[in-house]
């Protein structure tokens, strides 16, 4: 895999308002080196012990993503540097987020994850628990927090319709909830939708953060 050169090709056809997340798990340090070098400062990991071990060794102005299913116990790892944790889909992972974060004397930004694909998924909110959660009396309490906005994930299919249609649906509903929940706020930007073979979809449909792996860095060995 050549990934510097798939890295500028792929950023070469980005709108300016896309930011891309490089997502480097599974792949060893040389791989997420090759990409720094190659200009790349946003990274996307999905496992709490490999993004601290990554962390630790590479460059300070890396802004980490995490992406993938946190449980609460891994947060207080994470919370000294993390960027953004994209994956949040309960009231308690929030709490504990607020907590490390305050911990640490840190605000962190979060999205919430909202199931959007046809197929069984444990992770994620419906639409209603994530209103549900927006609603809840101690999410006021939560100081050390900053919901920046929706992360979601398509079906796994060629049937481009389909994916097209999942994606509008959560357009709407961050267009939704930035009208209502977070219409006096600034903080509400971020959707966070398009991974390796669906990307140029969700650009058309509005995402601002896309989350690209396999196009970088080629196939994950697990
Ligand atoms: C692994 C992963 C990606 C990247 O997937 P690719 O198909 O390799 O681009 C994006 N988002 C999430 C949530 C992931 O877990």
């Amino acid at each position: 895999m050549n990934i510097t050169r798939q890295l500028l090709r792929l950023k070469a056809s980005l709108p300016d308002k896309v930011t891309l997340v490089a997502v480097s798990k599974f792949h060893p340090v040389e791989a997420l080196q090759e990409a720094y070098q190659a200009g790349q400062r946003v990274f996307g990991e999905s496992r709490a012990q490999e993004l601290t071990a990554k962390q630790k060794v590479l460059p300070g102005d890396i802004q980490w993503h995490f992406i993938g299913p946190l449980q609460s116990n891994k947060v207080k790892e994470i919370a000294p540097f993390i960027a953004m944790i994209q994956s949040v889909d309960s009231l308690k992972l929030l709490q504990e987020i607020d907590k490390q974060a305050a911990k640490n004397g840190r605000t962190i930004r979060v999205l919430l994850e909202i199931r959007i694909a046809q197929e069984e998924t444990k992770h994620g909110l419906s639409c209603e628990e994530c209103r549900a959660l927006l609603d809840h009396p101690l999410l006021p309490d939560l100081k050390n927090i900053q919901i920046c906005g929706l992360m979601g994930m398509a079906t796994y299919t060629e049937d481009t319709a389909q994916i097209t249609r999942e994606f509008q649906g959560l357009k709407a509903f961050f267009d939704e909830l930035k009208n209502s929940y977070f219409k006096n706020s600034d903080d509400f930007t971020e959707l966070s939708m398009g991974m390796s073979y669906d990307y140029p979809l969700a650009i058309q449909e509005g995402s601002t953060l896309i989350r690209v792996g396999t196009f970088i860095f080629g196939e994950r060995e697990y």
